[in-house]
């Protein structure tokens, strides 16, 4: 068993800030990680709304992040949480194949795209879908694609594309698909990945974690940072600020 004062779900923006303030603070940290470091940054080249570096890629952004959250001392293990449970002397954290112990537990594991309907997939057919155009977008070259939402990530799927495709048609969520579109982008809002918490925090309706400005749960000993609370302003530089308050509190909590 592994055993340390803070466990973070998550190693986006939220969780890499949690770390480097809890591990400044003399505590022992891990993060948990089911993919790879960033989150869902990780995929956009420009960045905006990031003070001090202006149009910093994802990718270098992190990286710059996580350097400092290790070199610090902080550990990361790439495995997915999969249940958190209460006991005598803090959390026992499981993931898929190892067992972690902690007194304090950051909840920070972002958002996943919300996925097109059953209905459009059909009418998708074997047409390529895809979640993420700075990914994908350059597959498409000259070709007329369809962006699938009308909030500001289909905004900013649509004028990333506008830069390669040939053709950028712009849909509801419910509306035909255009049968002359090649490839189809969907950009119609974001789910929180809360699914492993079920039953030992509040969630809302929606399944974000409830809390407010000082990231505190349900649970004492348990706190919550970046897109996956409910919060107005899901944008980078909330994720970090609640990054450091969640880790401020859990430094408090262990005392
Ligand atoms: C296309 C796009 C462009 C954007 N551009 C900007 C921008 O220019 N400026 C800006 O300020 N904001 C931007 N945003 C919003 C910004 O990316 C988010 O607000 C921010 O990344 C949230 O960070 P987070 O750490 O809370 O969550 P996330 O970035 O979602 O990170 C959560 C991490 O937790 C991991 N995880 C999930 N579940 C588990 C689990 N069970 N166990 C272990 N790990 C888990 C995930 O793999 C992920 O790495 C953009 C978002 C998108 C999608």
């Amino acid at each position: 068993m592994k055993e340390y004062d803070v466990i973070i779900a998550g190693a986006g923006i939220a969780g890499m800030t949690a770390a480097i303030y809890a591990v400044r603070a003399g505590k022992t940290v891990l993060m948990l990680e089911e993919r790879v470091e960033g989150g869902q940054i990780i995929n956009t080249i420009g960045i905006e709304n990031w003070p001090g570096d202006m149009g910093v890629s994802g990718v270098d952004l992190t990286r710059k992040i996580m350097a400092q959250a290790t070199e610090l001392g902080a550990k990361v293990e790439y495995e997915e949480v999969t249940e958190v449970i209460k006991n005598d002397d803090g959390f026992l954290v499981k993931t898929e194949d190892d067992e972690y112990t902690c007194k304090a537990f950051i909840i920070a594991s972002g958002t996943e795209p919300r996925k097109l309907s059953d209905e459009m997939m059909k009418d998708a057919g074997k047409r390529p879908v895809s979640y993420c155009a700075t990914c994908d977008g350059a597959l498409y070259k000259g070709k007329k694609v369809v962006v699938v939402g009308h909030g500001n990530s289909a905004e900013h799927e649509i004028k990333y594309l506008k830069g390669i495709c040939s053709e950028v048609y712009n849909i509801h969520h419910d509306d035909p698909i255009p049968a002359d579109a090649e490839a189809i982008f969907v950009a119609i809002g974001r789910l929180p990945l809360t699914d492993y918490l079920k039953g030992f925090v509040d969630l809302d309706e929606k399944g974000y974690v409830i809390s407010d400005e000082d990231c505190k749960t349900s649970v004492p000993g348990v706190f919550v940072a970046g897109d996956v609370r409910t919060k107005e302003l899901r944008q980078l530089v909330t994720a970090a600020s609640d990054g450091s308050i969640a880790a401020t509190n859990a430094i408090e909590y262990l005392g």
